[in-house]
């Protein structure tokens, strides 16, 4: 099978492009460059002179199944993820029945190998039933494919037992993957601890919920040598440990949503769920410093945290709704729109943070043109604005406060293994 691309534009450095053709062979990118004869193939496809880039890659997503499927699908999850550009996505364990065993893990990647639309990696939780007491059995869930360990939607409680998870993943060579929040510092929060929640009058979550855990976690790192990624990093706190860490040779790597990069508590106009997720949104001093610490290479990628739930569980007071926004269908688009177009961001720092760099501390095969590479690309449209309407979401989630908000780089294609995933308007 040869599949051309024609007419699309590729990144060369900074904000520059270049017009370029993708030549797509069994699957793999044969060739990219000018005046390829179109005859020869056996498909054509027109970018319509917009971007090209690679596959975007996203560390972390809730998938929902099995267990949720009334939030989100692997079907929809993964369609979500192809109409945002993304090619390959890692789920979260924070399923049921939570797959801690090799067998649980199967029946997970059985649902993928038969209904996901791009690539899926599924981590395996770091305790039984995410519970912070027994530990799983790495060696039989990698096996099976975990792709690496985390208990995300919750914190490790007990430092005793991520030690001694550390240890076992460092000897295993996987990452140790972490959402952080202590318990004990939790008081009942459901949003930042600010102005804000004063106003509104609702319980707040303190930095140092988040921040102190990450401490924690660096130190455990230290001690066992083990790839420690952070997910979603919120405050200026954490962003400055995980700065020192670096410094110190810890092997640490970070992500940080779209949302906490865009959004602050500020924003949240009233009690609403949709404008609930974990960790919350945060100060605008901690905005400016995670947006910093991508600058300066104390985070290393952008993650969207997608988390689909039912509209009507979502549509209550931050009291009663259940944390997390949905994010793949929106999240290039976001960060391309409010920091590519404003200049803040180059073209080339957003595809490194969503694509090169997400691949590469997880050492996978994605998130590159290279010749010879996996052919998982997509296409936008970065010349036209659109308006975000939860009407085209292929999420079975809408809780998103970015409804109605205005972008550029809607997805006009996306590609995995040069089959076409997403096609707008097809
Ligand atoms: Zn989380």
């Amino acid at each position: 099978m040869k599949t051309l691309i024609k007419n699309g534009q590729i990144n060369t450095k900074r904000n520059e492009t270049t017009p370029a053709e993708i030549w797509i062979e069994e699957g793999k990118i044969k060739a990219i460059g000018t005046g390829f004869p179109e005859a020869e193939f056996d498909e054509v496809f027109d970018a319509q002179g917009q971007l090209i880039t690679p596959g975007l890659v996203d560390v972390h997503v809730h998938l929902r199944e099995p267990g949720f499927t009334y939030k989100e699908t692997i079907e929809a999850g993964t369609k979500a993820a192809a109409r945002g550009g993304f090619t390959t996505v890692c789920a979260m364990p924070n399923l049921d029945p939570v797959p801690d065993t090799a067998e649980k893990l199967k029946q997970v990647y059985d649902i993928i190998k038969r209904d996901a639309v791009v690539k899926v990696l599924q981590y395996a939780p770091i305790t039984e039933n995410l519970r912070s007491e027994e530990l799983v059995d790495q060696k039989a869930l990698i096996n099976e494919g975990a792709f690496a360990f985390t208990n995300d939607g919750v914190g490790v409680q007990t430092a005793g037992t991520m030690y001694l998870a550390m240890k076992e993943a460092a000897k295993n060579n996987k990452a140790l993957v972490a959402h952080t929040e202590d318990e004990s510092l939790l008081f009942g929060g459901v949003m930042h601890a600010g102005e804000k929640a004063e106003e509104l009058g609702l319980p707040g979550i303190l930095s140092v919920t988040e921040s102190s855990q990450i401490a924690r976690d660096l130190l455990l790192a230290e001690a066992t040598g083990v790839h420690y990624h952070v997910c979603h990093v919120s405050t200026k706190e954490s962003v400055r440990v995980i700065r020192d860490a670096k410094k110190a040779g810890i092997h640490v790597t970070a992500e940080v949503s779209p949302h906490h990069l865009i959004l602050i508590d500020e924003d949240i106009p009233e009690d609403f769920g949709f404008w609930k997720m974990n960790p919350p949104l945060r100060g605008i001093a901690d905005r400016e410093a995670l947006i910093e610490g991508l600058l300066d290479g104390t985070i290393d990628c952008i993650a969207t945290d997608h988390a689909p739930h039912g509209l009507e569980e979502k549509s209550q007071s931050f009291l009663q709704s259940p944390f997390g926004i949905v994010g793949s269908e929106t999240a290039f688009q976001l960060v391309y729109t409010h920091f590519v177009e404003t200049g803040k961001f180059t073209l080339e720092q957003v595809i490194d943070w969503m694509a090169v760099k997400p691949a590469a501390i997880f050492g996978l095969k994605a998130g590159t043109l290279m010749i010879g590479a996996p052919a998982d690309l997509a296409v936008y449209d970065i010349a036209h604005a659109t308006v975000i309407d939860k009407k085209d979401f292929l999420s079975k989630g809408e809780n998103t406060p970015f409804v109605g908000w205005e972008i550029k780089g809607e997805t006009l294609m996306t590609f995995v293994n040069g089959k076409l995933v997403w096609h707008k308007g097809e």
